[in-house]
């Protein structure tokens, strides 16, 4: 925002429950001003049941758009009337687009998002090299699948508590996928290139994953889509085990910048450390 709210001011935004937490205002609202658009990105949080009944009164173009989060990824992809490929492959949407003939479209960076972390702190990573493992089922991790198969993985390994949810994520990413369950994780980790935390494991409990990280090979990399705290138990024991390591918050990050482009029609700028400033809000500077 240039500091005033005009007639002319666009408006977008990001909807969660809870929201109050989010790390996105401070991204856009920082690239906002840094690009000088006459522009604002605002939290929302509608009541649980209500997502459907808040799209709907947003359509005509009210607003650019949102991003979405916890718990309402899902819900967005059913809202919207015109979903992208990538978003309908990972059946949920971060980023829904108010057209101004009512229509919402629906698209889903988060994949674009963990393969740029991914480029940034594991440089010498390659996705094609060796199969690639993925802890969880949910929304998150089927986003990750799918852009793994995108990205030339040959084989993507989904392990998740409740086996029947990794089987029906392997059977719809499409490309070599298979499910497991946490009691055979070794399996899994043998001869893995990548292991990545999508369950919220680390999130808001005391749980932790008990994993055989010795079973995996010394080129593997870890990472871990939870961001708060930064480096999670599993990113330290990764790190104790000498894996190179990718944060959630550069995953953050990676997601937020295709979604800015979408929302105001322009990259955002380079110049900005959005990471030093979330790592600021989140305490760890
Ligand atoms: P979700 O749909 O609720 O899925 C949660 C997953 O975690 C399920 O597979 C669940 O297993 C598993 N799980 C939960 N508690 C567990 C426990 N105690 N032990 C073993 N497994 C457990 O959530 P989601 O939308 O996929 O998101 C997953 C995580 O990714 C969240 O922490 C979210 O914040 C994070 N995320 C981060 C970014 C980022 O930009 N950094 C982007 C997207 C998501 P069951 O199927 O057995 O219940």
């Amino acid at each position: 925002m240039t500091g005033v709210i005009t007639g002319a001011t666009l408006v977008a935004g990001v909807v969660g429950a809870p929201v109050r937490h989010s790390l996105s205002p401070l991204i856009h609202n920082a690239w906002i001003a840094a690009a000088g658009l006459d522009a604002v990105y605002v939290p929302f949080s509608p009541p649980a049941g209500g997502f459907a009944r808040f799209v709907d009164g947003l359509r005509g173009g009210a607003i650019r758009g949102l991003n979405v989060t916890l718990p309402f990824k899902g819900d967005a992809l059913d809202a919207a009337d015109k979903p992208n490929a990538r978003a309908s492959i990972a059946g949920a949407a971060n980023l829904l687009l108010f057209e101004a003939d009512g229509s919402v479209r629906a698209d889903n960076t988060d994949g674009e998002g963990l393969l740029a972390a991914f480029k940034e702190q594991a440089p010498g990573f390659d996705p094609g090299r060796a199969p690639v493992v993925i802890l969880g089922a949910g929304g998150a991790a089927r986003g990750a699948a799918a852009a793994f198969v995108a990205a030339g993985a040959p084989e993507v390994r989904l392990v998740n508590r409740t086996l029947g949810k990794a089987e029906a994520v392997a059977a719809g990413v499409g490309g070599a996928a298979q499910a497991f369950s946490l009691t055979s994780v070794r399996d899994a980790f043998n001869g893995a290139g990548a292991v990545i935390n999508a369950t919220s494991v680390g999130l808001d409990d005391d749980a932790i994953l008990d994993l055989p990280l010795e079973v995996l090979p010394s080129g593997a990399v870890a990472m871990d889509m939870v961001y708060a705290p930064l480096v999670t138990g599993f990113l330290a024991a990764a790190r104790l085990r000498g894996l190179a390591t990718v944060d959630g918050l550069a995953m953050l990050v990676g997601q937020a910048r295709p979604s800015f482009a979408a929302l105001f029609g322009q990259p955002p700028p380079e110049h900005v450390d959005v990471r030093g400033l979330a790592l600021a809000a989140l305490g760890n500077q």
